[in-house]
Protein backbone atom coordinates (compact mmCIF):
# COMPACT_ATOMS: atom_id res chain seq x y z
CA UNK A 1 0.00 0.00 0.00
CA UNK A 2 1.64 3.26 -0.99
CA UNK A 3 0.01 5.24 1.68
CA UNK A 4 1.39 2.77 4.49
CA UNK A 5 5.02 2.67 2.85
CA UNK A 6 5.03 6.58 2.55
CA UNK A 7 4.24 6.70 6.41
CA UNK A 8 7.00 3.91 6.57
CA UNK A 9 9.57 6.28 4.75
CA UNK A 10 8.34 9.66 7.03
CA UNK A 11 9.02 7.49 10.27
CA UNK A 12 12.50 5.68 9.42
CA UNK A 13 13.61 9.26 7.68
CA UNK A 14 12.94 11.19 10.96
CA UNK A 15 14.35 8.48 13.03
CA UNK A 16 17.62 9.09 10.65
CA UNK A 17 17.04 12.65 11.10
CA UNK A 18 17.03 12.50 15.12
CA UNK A 19 19.78 9.71 15.06
CA UNK A 20 22.17 12.46 13.62
CA UNK A 21 21.40 15.01 15.99
CA UNK A 22 18.96 16.78 13.58
CA UNK A 23 20.74 18.91 11.27
CA UNK A 24 19.52 20.91 9.06
CA UNK A 25 18.96 21.22 5.46
CA UNK A 26 19.97 17.46 4.99
CA UNK A 27 15.47 16.17 4.69
CA UNK A 28 15.84 14.67 1.46
CA UNK A 29 19.15 12.85 2.39
CA UNK A 30 17.48 10.96 4.62
CA UNK A 31 13.95 10.89 2.87
CA UNK A 32 16.37 9.14 0.08
CA UNK A 33 18.16 7.12 2.55
CA UNK A 34 14.53 5.79 4.41
CA UNK A 35 13.85 4.50 1.30
CA UNK A 36 16.35 2.81 0.11
CA UNK A 37 15.82 0.79 3.55
CA UNK A 38 11.99 0.69 4.01
CA UNK A 39 10.62 -2.59 2.28
CA UNK A 40 7.72 -4.55 2.00
CA UNK A 41 8.34 -7.75 4.37
CA UNK A 42 7.63 -10.93 2.74
CA UNK A 43 6.32 -12.57 6.38
CA UNK A 44 4.14 -9.74 7.58
CA UNK A 45 3.55 -7.83 4.30
CA UNK A 46 4.75 -4.67 6.65
CA UNK A 47 6.57 -1.95 5.04
CA UNK A 48 9.09 -2.07 7.58
CA UNK A 49 13.07 -1.38 7.70
CA UNK A 50 14.73 -4.16 5.73
CA UNK A 51 17.29 -6.73 7.51
CA UNK A 52 19.83 -8.74 6.60
CA UNK A 53 17.62 -12.63 6.75
CA UNK A 54 20.02 -16.05 5.77
CA UNK A 55 17.73 -18.00 3.27
CA UNK A 56 19.67 -20.70 4.65
CA UNK A 57 20.61 -20.23 8.05
CA UNK A 58 24.22 -18.94 9.10
CA UNK A 59 24.70 -22.39 11.47
CA UNK A 60 24.65 -24.27 8.47
CA UNK A 61 27.02 -22.41 6.42
CA UNK A 62 24.33 -20.28 4.48
CA UNK A 63 25.29 -17.04 2.54
CA UNK A 64 22.58 -16.20 0.58
CA UNK A 65 21.13 -12.81 2.36
CA UNK A 66 17.36 -11.48 1.15
CA UNK A 67 16.40 -7.74 2.60
CA UNK A 68 12.98 -8.77 2.10
CA UNK A 69 11.86 -9.49 5.94
CA UNK A 70 12.10 -6.56 8.62
CA UNK A 71 13.95 -7.60 11.80
CA UNK A 72 11.31 -8.50 14.13
CA UNK A 73 10.16 -11.00 11.75
CA UNK A 74 13.95 -12.23 11.06
CA UNK A 75 14.65 -12.31 14.82
CA UNK A 76 11.41 -14.36 15.41
CA UNK A 77 12.45 -16.85 12.85
CA UNK A 78 15.24 -17.46 14.25
CA UNK A 79 14.43 -18.66 17.39
CA UNK A 80 10.73 -20.68 16.23
CA UNK A 81 11.44 -21.79 12.72
CA UNK A 82 15.09 -22.06 11.81
CA UNK A 83 16.59 -23.21 15.65
CA UNK A 84 14.89 -26.54 15.24
CA UNK A 85 16.07 -27.30 11.78
CA UNK A 86 20.29 -26.09 12.79
CA UNK A 87 20.13 -27.52 16.32
CA UNK A 88 18.93 -30.85 15.03
CA UNK A 89 21.26 -33.84 16.24
CA UNK A 90 22.26 -35.17 12.76
CA UNK A 91 22.65 -31.41 11.82
CA UNK A 92 24.52 -30.57 14.99
CA UNK A 93 26.92 -34.09 14.28
CA UNK A 94 27.50 -32.73 10.30
CA UNK A 95 28.74 -29.12 11.85
CA UNK A 96 30.68 -30.41 14.32
CA UNK A 97 32.69 -32.86 11.72
CA UNK A 98 32.65 -29.87 9.50
CA UNK A 99 33.60 -27.14 11.96
CA UNK A 100 30.70 -24.54 11.16
CA UNK A 101 30.57 -22.35 13.50
CA UNK A 102 27.11 -20.65 14.71
CA UNK A 103 26.31 -16.57 14.99
CA UNK A 104 28.02 -17.40 18.29
CA UNK A 105 30.95 -18.32 16.72
CA UNK A 106 31.38 -21.55 18.41
CA UNK A 107 31.41 -24.95 16.22
CA UNK A 108 29.14 -27.56 18.10
CA UNK A 109 30.66 -30.21 20.21
CA UNK A 110 29.27 -33.24 18.59
CA UNK A 111 30.09 -35.75 21.73
CA UNK A 112 28.37 -33.03 24.76
CA UNK A 113 25.09 -32.94 22.33
CA UNK A 114 25.15 -36.96 22.16
CA UNK A 115 26.16 -37.89 25.47
CA UNK A 116 26.95 -34.65 27.60
CA UNK A 117 23.84 -35.03 29.59
CA UNK A 118 24.30 -38.04 31.97
CA UNK A 119 22.78 -40.22 35.00
CA UNK A 120 24.85 -42.88 37.25
CA UNK A 121 22.87 -45.97 35.88
CA UNK A 122 23.30 -46.83 40.16
CA UNK A 123 21.58 -43.42 41.27
CA UNK A 124 20.17 -42.41 38.41
CA UNK A 125 19.31 -38.46 40.56
CA UNK A 126 22.85 -38.08 40.17
CA UNK A 127 23.26 -35.98 37.07
CA UNK A 128 26.53 -35.82 35.02
CA UNK A 129 28.31 -33.77 32.80
CA UNK A 130 30.47 -35.72 30.09
CA UNK A 131 32.84 -34.22 27.84
CA UNK A 132 36.16 -35.40 26.08
CA UNK A 133 39.24 -33.89 27.77
CA UNK A 134 41.03 -32.69 24.24
CA UNK A 135 44.27 -33.14 26.00
CA UNK A 136 44.03 -37.08 26.55
CA UNK A 137 41.09 -37.82 24.26
CA UNK A 138 39.36 -39.97 27.14
CA UNK A 139 36.19 -38.98 28.57
CA UNK A 140 35.47 -36.67 31.54
CA UNK A 141 32.44 -37.69 33.70
CA UNK A 142 31.96 -34.83 36.33
CA UNK A 143 29.04 -34.95 38.77
CA UNK A 144 26.73 -32.32 39.28
CA UNK A 145 26.01 -30.71 42.56
CA UNK A 146 23.61 -32.86 43.90
CA UNK A 147 21.06 -32.20 47.30
CA UNK A 148 18.01 -34.62 48.38
CA UNK A 149 15.11 -33.36 50.33
CA UNK A 150 15.75 -32.48 53.45
CA UNK A 151 15.67 -35.94 55.71
CA UNK A 152 13.70 -35.23 59.44
CA UNK A 153 15.49 -37.75 61.64
CA UNK A 154 13.58 -39.71 64.75
CA UNK A 155 15.29 -37.53 67.15
CA UNK A 156 13.84 -33.94 65.58
CA UNK A 157 17.11 -33.23 63.94
CA UNK A 158 17.33 -32.34 60.38
CA UNK A 159 19.70 -33.88 57.88
CA UNK A 160 20.59 -32.00 54.38
CA UNK A 161 22.93 -33.73 52.21
CA UNK A 162 25.05 -32.51 49.79
CA UNK A 163 26.94 -34.38 47.23
CA UNK A 164 29.54 -32.44 44.47
CA UNK A 165 32.59 -33.79 42.46
CA UNK A 166 35.67 -33.99 44.12
CA UNK A 167 37.16 -31.18 41.68
CA UNK A 168 34.47 -28.97 43.83
CA UNK A 169 34.89 -30.24 47.39
CA UNK A 170 36.46 -26.56 48.36
CA UNK A 171 33.49 -24.71 47.45
CA UNK A 172 31.68 -26.87 49.75
CA UNK A 173 32.00 -24.37 52.92
CA UNK A 174 29.91 -21.85 50.31
CA UNK A 175 27.24 -24.71 49.21
CA UNK A 176 26.47 -25.43 52.93
CA UNK A 177 25.80 -21.66 54.25
CA UNK A 178 24.00 -21.38 50.98
CA UNK A 179 21.83 -24.02 51.79
CA UNK A 180 21.30 -22.42 55.58
CA UNK A 181 20.52 -19.16 54.12
CA UNK A 182 17.84 -20.81 52.14
CA UNK A 183 16.44 -22.53 54.94
CA UNK A 184 16.97 -19.52 56.71
CA UNK A 185 19.12 -20.63 59.45
CA UNK A 186 22.29 -18.29 61.01
CA UNK A 187 25.15 -19.52 58.93
CA UNK A 188 27.51 -21.89 60.69
CA UNK A 189 30.29 -20.64 62.36
CA UNK A 190 34.33 -21.16 60.75
CA UNK A 191 35.43 -24.00 63.41
CA UNK A 192 32.08 -26.01 62.74
CA UNK A 193 32.43 -25.24 58.91
CA UNK A 194 36.25 -26.62 59.03
CA UNK A 195 35.45 -29.87 60.70
CA UNK A 196 32.62 -30.56 57.82
CA UNK A 197 35.26 -30.11 55.78
CA UNK A 198 37.70 -32.17 57.01
CA UNK A 199 35.05 -34.87 56.95
CA UNK A 200 34.05 -33.99 53.73
CA UNK A 201 37.61 -34.73 52.35
CA UNK A 202 37.68 -38.22 54.15
CA UNK A 203 34.63 -39.39 52.51
CA UNK A 204 35.70 -38.74 49.01
CA UNK A 205 34.09 -42.07 47.06
CA UNK A 206 36.07 -42.94 43.87
CA UNK A 207 33.88 -44.95 41.09
CA UNK A 208 36.14 -46.50 38.74
CA UNK A 209 34.33 -46.81 35.04
CA UNK A 210 31.18 -45.68 36.40
CA UNK A 211 28.07 -47.00 33.79
CA UNK A 212 25.99 -43.47 32.90
CA UNK A 213 22.76 -43.48 31.22
CA UNK A 214 22.58 -40.76 28.65
CA UNK A 215 19.59 -40.05 26.66
CA UNK A 216 20.20 -39.05 22.93
CA UNK A 217 17.59 -36.03 21.99
CA UNK A 218 15.33 -36.64 18.91
CA UNK A 219 13.24 -34.77 17.12
CA UNK A 220 10.77 -36.73 17.34
CA UNK A 221 7.35 -33.98 16.36
CA UNK A 222 9.62 -33.30 13.22
CA UNK A 223 10.43 -29.42 14.05
CA UNK A 224 13.07 -29.57 11.33
CA UNK A 225 10.51 -29.58 8.38
CA UNK A 226 9.30 -25.39 9.34
CA UNK A 227 13.10 -24.87 8.42
CA UNK A 228 12.76 -26.26 4.83
CA UNK A 229 9.35 -25.08 4.65
CA UNK A 230 10.79 -21.32 5.01
CA UNK A 231 13.98 -21.59 2.98
CA UNK A 232 11.58 -23.43 -0.07
CA UNK A 233 9.42 -20.30 0.62
CA UNK A 234 11.92 -17.28 0.64
CA UNK A 235 13.58 -19.13 -2.64
CA UNK A 236 10.30 -18.97 -4.70
CA UNK A 237 10.18 -15.37 -3.48
CA UNK A 238 13.74 -15.06 -4.66
CA UNK A 239 13.05 -16.49 -7.70
CA UNK A 240 9.75 -16.06 -9.03
CA UNK A 241 9.63 -12.16 -7.95
CA UNK A 242 6.92 -9.78 -6.35
CA UNK A 243 3.81 -11.29 -7.51
CA UNK A 244 4.65 -15.02 -5.60
CA UNK A 245 3.41 -12.96 -2.39
CA UNK A 246 -0.29 -13.64 -4.10
CA UNK A 247 0.00 -16.83 -5.11
CA UNK A 248 -2.65 -19.02 -3.02
CA UNK A 249 0.36 -21.68 -1.88
CA UNK A 250 2.38 -18.57 -0.77
CA UNK A 251 -0.81 -17.12 1.44
CA UNK A 252 -0.87 -20.52 3.06
CA UNK A 253 2.74 -20.95 3.60
CA UNK A 254 2.86 -17.35 5.18
CA UNK A 255 0.05 -18.55 7.26
CA UNK A 256 1.68 -21.20 8.76
CA UNK A 257 4.94 -19.64 9.29
CA UNK A 258 3.30 -16.53 10.52
CA UNK A 259 1.51 -18.97 13.40
CA UNK A 260 4.48 -20.62 14.47
CA UNK A 261 6.51 -17.64 14.65
CA UNK A 262 3.60 -16.17 17.14
CA UNK A 263 3.07 -19.36 18.85
CA UNK A 264 -0.78 -19.67 17.65
CA UNK A 265 -2.05 -22.93 17.25
CA UNK A 266 -3.45 -24.88 14.52
CA UNK A 267 0.14 -24.97 12.76
CA UNK A 268 1.09 -28.39 12.66
CA UNK A 269 1.32 -29.59 9.26
CA UNK A 270 3.17 -28.54 6.34
CA UNK A 271 1.27 -25.95 4.05
CA UNK A 272 2.98 -27.05 0.57
CA UNK A 273 2.04 -30.36 -1.25
CA UNK A 274 4.84 -33.28 -1.06
CA UNK A 275 7.72 -34.68 0.73
CA UNK A 276 10.20 -33.86 2.96
CA UNK A 277 12.32 -36.94 3.95
CA UNK A 278 15.98 -37.45 5.57
CA UNK A 279 16.05 -39.92 3.06
CA UNK A 280 16.93 -39.83 -0.44
CA UNK A 281 14.28 -38.72 -3.09
CA UNK A 282 14.55 -39.70 -6.56
CA UNK A 283 14.44 -36.34 -7.64
CA UNK A 284 17.65 -35.25 -5.82
CA UNK A 285 19.59 -38.48 -7.14
CA UNK A 286 21.69 -36.84 -9.61
CA UNK A 287 23.37 -34.37 -6.32
CA UNK A 288 23.46 -37.04 -3.56
CA UNK A 289 26.83 -37.69 -4.33
CA UNK A 290 28.52 -34.76 -2.27
CA UNK A 291 26.97 -35.24 1.31
CA UNK A 292 28.46 -31.47 2.47
CA UNK A 293 26.49 -29.32 0.56
CA UNK A 294 23.19 -27.87 0.24
CA UNK A 295 21.33 -27.75 -2.92
CA UNK A 296 18.19 -25.91 -4.22
CA UNK A 297 16.15 -25.87 -7.71
CA UNK A 298 13.31 -25.42 -8.94
CA UNK A 299 10.96 -27.15 -11.06
CA UNK A 300 7.69 -27.01 -13.12
CA UNK A 301 5.43 -29.37 -14.74
CA UNK A 302 2.26 -28.27 -16.59
CA UNK A 303 1.36 -25.42 -14.49
CA UNK A 304 2.65 -26.81 -10.95
CA UNK A 305 6.17 -25.46 -9.93
CA UNK A 306 8.23 -27.41 -6.85
CA UNK A 307 11.47 -26.54 -5.73
CA UNK A 308 13.62 -29.00 -4.27
CA UNK A 309 15.57 -29.10 -1.34
CA UNK A 310 18.88 -30.57 0.24
CA UNK A 311 20.29 -30.24 3.04
CA UNK A 312 23.56 -32.14 3.56
CA UNK A 313 22.75 -35.86 2.82
CA UNK A 314 20.57 -35.44 5.86
CA UNK A 315 17.15 -33.67 4.84
CA UNK A 316 15.42 -33.70 1.63
CA UNK A 317 12.42 -32.03 0.32
CA UNK A 318 10.32 -31.54 -3.13
CA UNK A 319 7.37 -28.69 -2.06
CA UNK A 320 5.03 -27.77 -4.11
CA UNK A 321 5.10 -23.72 -4.28
CA UNK A 322 2.95 -23.09 -7.19
CA UNK A 323 -0.75 -24.68 -8.62
CA UNK A 324 -0.19 -21.65 -11.04
CA UNK A 325 3.02 -21.76 -12.20
CA UNK A 326 1.73 -19.95 -15.65
CA UNK A 327 1.48 -16.57 -13.41
CA UNK A 328 6.00 -17.05 -13.60
CA UNK A 329 7.08 -19.47 -15.22
CA UNK A 330 7.34 -20.37 -19.07
CA UNK A 331 6.28 -23.90 -18.50
CA UNK A 332 9.55 -24.76 -20.30
CA UNK A 333 12.86 -26.29 -18.79
CA UNK A 334 15.00 -23.97 -20.50
CA UNK A 335 12.92 -20.99 -18.91
CA UNK A 336 15.73 -18.96 -16.88
CA UNK A 337 13.69 -18.44 -14.13
CA UNK A 338 14.12 -22.43 -13.31
CA UNK A 339 17.31 -21.82 -10.99
CA UNK A 340 19.87 -23.64 -9.45
CA UNK A 341 21.42 -23.18 -6.41
CA UNK A 342 24.55 -24.49 -4.31
CA UNK A 343 25.49 -23.50 -1.35
CA UNK A 344 29.11 -24.93 0.60
CA UNK A 345 28.77 -24.45 3.68
CA UNK A 346 32.04 -24.65 4.63
CA UNK A 347 33.56 -22.13 2.47
CA UNK A 348 30.63 -20.74 3.06
CA UNK A 349 30.46 -20.16 -1.19
CA UNK A 350 27.58 -20.42 -3.34
CA UNK A 351 26.99 -20.63 -6.93
CA UNK A 352 23.83 -20.22 -8.68
CA UNK A 353 22.78 -21.16 -12.11
CA UNK A 354 19.63 -21.69 -14.56
CA UNK A 355 18.51 -25.49 -14.42
CA UNK A 356 19.28 -25.70 -17.86
CA UNK A 357 23.04 -25.00 -17.10
CA UNK A 358 23.03 -27.59 -14.46
CA UNK A 359 21.16 -30.23 -16.40
CA UNK A 360 24.17 -29.41 -19.52
CA UNK A 361 27.15 -29.22 -17.09
CA UNK A 362 25.81 -32.93 -15.63
CA UNK A 363 25.47 -34.75 -19.30
CA UNK A 364 29.10 -33.15 -20.36
CA UNK A 365 30.28 -35.01 -17.23
CA UNK A 366 28.88 -37.96 -18.20
CA UNK A 367 30.07 -37.70 -21.82
CA UNK A 368 33.60 -36.80 -20.16
CA UNK A 369 33.30 -39.94 -18.33
CA UNK A 370 32.65 -42.00 -21.21
CA UNK A 371 35.45 -40.26 -23.14
CA UNK A 372 37.54 -42.01 -20.15
CA UNK A 373 36.60 -45.11 -20.30
CA UNK A 374 37.15 -45.47 -24.07
CA UNK A 375 40.62 -44.37 -23.90
CA UNK A 376 41.42 -46.90 -20.83
ZN1 LIG B 1 7.97 -8.72 9.03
Amino acid sequence: MPGQREQAIRERAYAIWEGKDRPIGKDLDHWLHAEGEIMRCIFCLKEKVESDEHVFPFAIGGCLITKRVCASCNSKLGTSIDAPLINHTAILLRRAELGIAGKSGDVPDAFSHLFGDAVLASDKSQRLKITVDPSTNKLDIYKLYWSPPLEHQNDGRIIKRITVDVRDVGTIDKSIQRERKRLGLEPFPQEYIDKIMADALKNITTTENPEVISTIEQDTQHLFERGLVKIVYELAFFWFGEDYLDDPVAIHTRTYINNLMTLKAGAASVPMKGIITSNILQPMELWSGNRNIHIAYAMVKENSAAICLKIFDLFYAVLLVSENANRYLAGHLSDEKLRFLVIDPITRTMMETTFMEEIRRIVSNMRGREVDRTAR
